[in-house]
C-alpha cells in the first residue's frame, strides 16, 4: 500500500467514525424516548395484570378478565399508534427534495435560498439541521431529528394526540402508586421517594423495585405535563392555521376557519384518520401554493 492510499483510507475511516458518531447522536434520542415509552407500557401493563385494582374477592371473576382485556388493548393501541405514527413522521420527507418546484410561475411569498440554490415557495423556509429547505416548515423536532413540515404534520400531531392519552392513562394507572408511596403518611423518606426517586436509590435507602414505580410514576407526571402543553399549543395553531414561525411573528395569513384549516393539516378524512395511520387522508394541498386570506405583513 502506497502512503498516499494509507492516508486515503484513513481519512475514509476517519470520515466513516465521524458519520457514525453523527448518526449515534441523531439516533440518541429516538432510543431514549423508545425506552421510555416501553418501559411505562410494560410498568401500566404489569399494573393491570399483577396489581389489577380491584377488591381480592373480585380478581378471579370474568369481569375481572374482561377488565384487564379491554386495559391491555388500550394500552397496545396508544402504543401501536404511538411507534407507528412516529416512524411514519421519520420516513415522511417534508423537504423540497424530489419536489418540481414549478419553473418560473413565481408569485408573492416566493424567496432565494442560497443554501438549496433555488426558488422557494411562501411558508417554506431551511432547516440548518437538515440542511434543506422544508415545505410548509413548523419546527425541527429534536427528538426525532426531523423536521415537522408539510407533508408529515398529520403523523406529528396524532403521535402528540397519543402520546398525550397515553400518559394521561398513565398517571391515572399510577395514582395507586403514589397512593401506596404516601399511605405510610407524609413523612420525609415518602416525599423524598416522589421527589427525587434517584438520591433514594443511590443512598440505599429503598429498594429497586420501589424506584423503579416511583421514578416511572414521576416520568409519567412530568411527561403528561410536557406533553399536554406542547399538543394544547399545536391544535391552537392547527385551528388558527399557523405555523410556529408565523405564530411568532403574529401573522395569520393562510386562516380559512378552524375546520378548513384541520382539513389542511390531517387531510380529507380528518375526523377518522387519526385513529389510525393506515386510513389514507390525501391532503388538499400541495405545499407550494397556499390561499392567502389575509395581510404577509406582521400585524402591530
Ligand atoms: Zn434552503
Ligand atoms: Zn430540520
Amino acid at each position: 500500500m502506497t502512503d498516499s492510499s494509507k492516508r486515503e483510507s484513513s481519512g475514509f475511516t476517519f470520515r466513516k467514525q465521524v458519520d457514525q458518531v453523527e448518526s449515534s447522536g441523531r439516533h440518541l434520542p429516538i432510543v431514549l424516548n423508545a425506552v421510555l415509552v416501553f418501559s411505562i407500557t410494560a410498568e401500566v401493563s404489569y399494573l393491570v395484570l399483577v396489581e389489577a385494582p380491584l377488591e381480592p374477592e373480585q380478581k378471579k371473576t370474568e369481569w375481572s378478565s374482561m377488565w384487564k382485556a379491554m386495559h391491555l388493548f388500550a394500552q397496545y393501541f396508544m402504543l401501536g399508534n404511538i411507534t407507528w405514527n412516529a416512524s411514519l413522521f421519520v420516513k415522511t420527507n417534508p423537504s423540497i427534495r424530489g419536489v418540481f418546484l414549478g419553473g418560473d410561475a413565481l408569485g408573492q411569498g416566493w424567496r432565494y435560498c442560497y443554501n438549496c440554490e433555488t426558488h422557494t415557495p411562501p411558508r417554506c423556509s431551511h432547516c440548518y439541521d437538515c440542511n434543506v429547505c422544508v415545505l410548509r416548515r413548523d419546527h425541527h423536532c429534536v427528538f426525532f431529528g426531523q423536521c415537522v413540515g408539510f407533508y408529515n404534520y398529520r403523523y406529528f400531531l396524532t403521535c402528540l394526540l397519543f402520546m398525550w392519552a397515553g400518559l394521561l392513562y398513565a398517571v391515572f394507572m399510577n395514582a395507586e402508586v403514589f397512593i401506596v408511596i404516601l399511605k405510610e403518611g407524609v413523612t420525609f423518606h415518602s416525599v423524598l421517594l416522589l421527589l427525587m426517586p434517584w438520591i433514594m436509590l443511590v443512598s440505599g435507602q429503598v429498594t429497586a423495585r420501589a424506584f423503579a414505580f416511583a421514578f416511572i410514576a414521576d416520568t409519567c407526571v412530568v411527561g403528561f405535563l410536557l406533553v399536554a402543553a406542547f399538543l394544547f399549543f399545536h391544535v391552537i395553531l392547527m385551528l388558527r392555521g399557523q405555523t410556529t414561525r408565523e405564530w411568532y411573528s403574529t401573522r395569520q395569513p393562510y386562516n380559512l376557519g378552524a375546520v378548513a384549516n384541520i382539513r389542511e393539516c390531517l387531510g380529507k378524512y380528518w375526523y377518522i384518520c387519526w385513529l389510525c395511520p393506515l386510513i389514507p387522508s390525501p391532503l388538499p394541498g400541495d405545499g407550494i401554493n397556499f390561499k392567502v386570506t389575509g395581510s404577509l405583513e406582521p400585524m402591530k
